[in-house]
């Protein structure tokens, strides 16, 4: 059996280690140290636009805080866009707040700024304002973001902009984890650049990262013994992890381009493969990081097409991977409210992700383009 290509896997840049090295000679094997600082730092250069950024042991964890921190309480109602991965939505039920989701809109797949407001407008109707508004920039592009912050400036509801797959991109020239009043980022193993698991709250002024680092850190008042006026949360960011981090930073813009350079090949593969859309940029004021390349098969029947597809490439020992379940379709999530027309699993049934690593080499798209081919032949 040839080797296994990976949707997603880690690439080092080869500095990384240095980093690690370094606060081993110093003992800094804590959840603060120079790392975290220097990791810290470096996003909010790369950034700009005034970031302020707390770093933290997961995405999650940093909706978590977010939620906490735009006073979302328990009976609260807060709307998350329902194609997306759990970690968007799963704080929500932490915070003991009822989550609604809404629908995509089918240019760009993620929230659609039209049912969002129809959500927020029901939900005052009903006596429940929403508390605060989840967006996502799905497989790395932008939301239309613009008009989501629009509607929750009108309606003065929390913005917060779910990242995690979208470091890099950007839209009409600002970057995505820069918009909305929280945005968060994630540093999984799949993720654009990893430490193995972390995350980040970006924050619009100093003082918020402050209160989120001290949150983070269990919420300890000034004193000499251990004092709590607050409920805290363990989730602050490891000194050794954040060295991964550091390093990754200084690869970050070449792997971004390595991962546009896929869609491009695939882009090239599905040209003449009839029934086939790569999904990409609709205009030039969307600036994706491709972290996943996706396709949909646009012919009836479109569901097993695609699931086959999918069995066929694991049997050359290629990983490919269904699209988000939507979160309204979930078991967890059974009986939530939802707003929309049924867009997000409409391209759910017909989606797939191919193999999207910036490590993906040569002789590895020969081998997907083989396989592809085949199948359609
Ligand atoms: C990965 C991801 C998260 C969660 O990040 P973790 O670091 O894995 O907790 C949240 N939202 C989206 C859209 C993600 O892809």
């Amino acid at each position: 059996m040839q080797d296994k290509i990976w949707l997603s896997s880690p690439h080092m840049g080869g500095t990384e280690q240095n980093y690690i090295n370094e606060a081993f000679a110093e003992n800094w094997i804590a959840p603060l140290g120079p790392n975290v600082t220097g990791f810290e730092n470096d996003l909010e250069t790369y950034l700009g636009q005034d970031a302020h950024v707390a770093c933290v042991s997961s995405g999650t964890g940093a909706i978590h805080l977010a939620l906490d921190m735009a006073g979302v309480e328990a009976g609260d109602e807060v709307l998350c866009q329902t194609f997306t991965f759990c970690g968007s939505s799963n704080p929500i039920k932490y915070m003991g707040a009822t989550p609604v989701f809404v629908d995509s809109e089918a240019e760009t797949w993620n929230m659609s700024p039209e049912f969002l407001e129809e959500a927020i407008l029901d939900g005052i109707k009903r006596g429940k304002k929403p508390k605060a508004v989840i967006a996502v920039h799905l497989y790395g592009m932008p939301a239309k973001i613009d008009k989501i912050e629009a509607v929750c400036k009108k309606h003065n509801v929390y913005l917060i902009e779910d990242a995690a797959e979208a470091l890099g991109s950007s839209y009409k020239n600002q970057k995505c984890g820069t918009f909305g009043d929280f945005s968060i980022l994630s540093f999984n193993g799949n993720k654009i650049i990893t430490t193995s698991g972390g995350g980040a709250l970006v924050c619009r002024d100093k003082e918020t990262k402050e209160k989120a680092i001290f949150l983070a850190t269990q919420a300890r008042d000034a004193a000499p013994h251990y004092q709590h006026s607050t409920i805290g949360y363990n989730y602050r960011m490891s000194n050794i992890v954040a060295g991964i981090g550091r390093g990754q930073m200084e690869v970050l813009d070449k792997h971004v381009a390595l991962r546009r350079n896929n869609n491009k090949f695939y882009k090239n593969l599905f040209k003449e493969i009839d029934g086939i859309n790569v999904f990409s940029e609709p205009n030039s004021d969307y600036y994706s990081n491709h972290w996943l390349t996706a396709i949909t098969y646009e012919k009836p029947d479109n569901q097993p097409f695609i699931e086959n597809l999918r069995l066929f490439l694991q049997k050359f020992n290629i990983e490919s991977r269904p699209l988000w379940k939507p979160m309204h379709l979930q078991p967890v999530y059974d009986g939530a409210k939802f707003y929309g027309d049924n867009t997000a699993s409409k391209i759910f049934k017909k989606g797939l992700c191919l193999p999207s690593g910036s490590n993906l080499s040569d002789s590895q798209k020969d081998r997907i383009e083989n396989a592809v081919r085949t199948y359609f032949s």
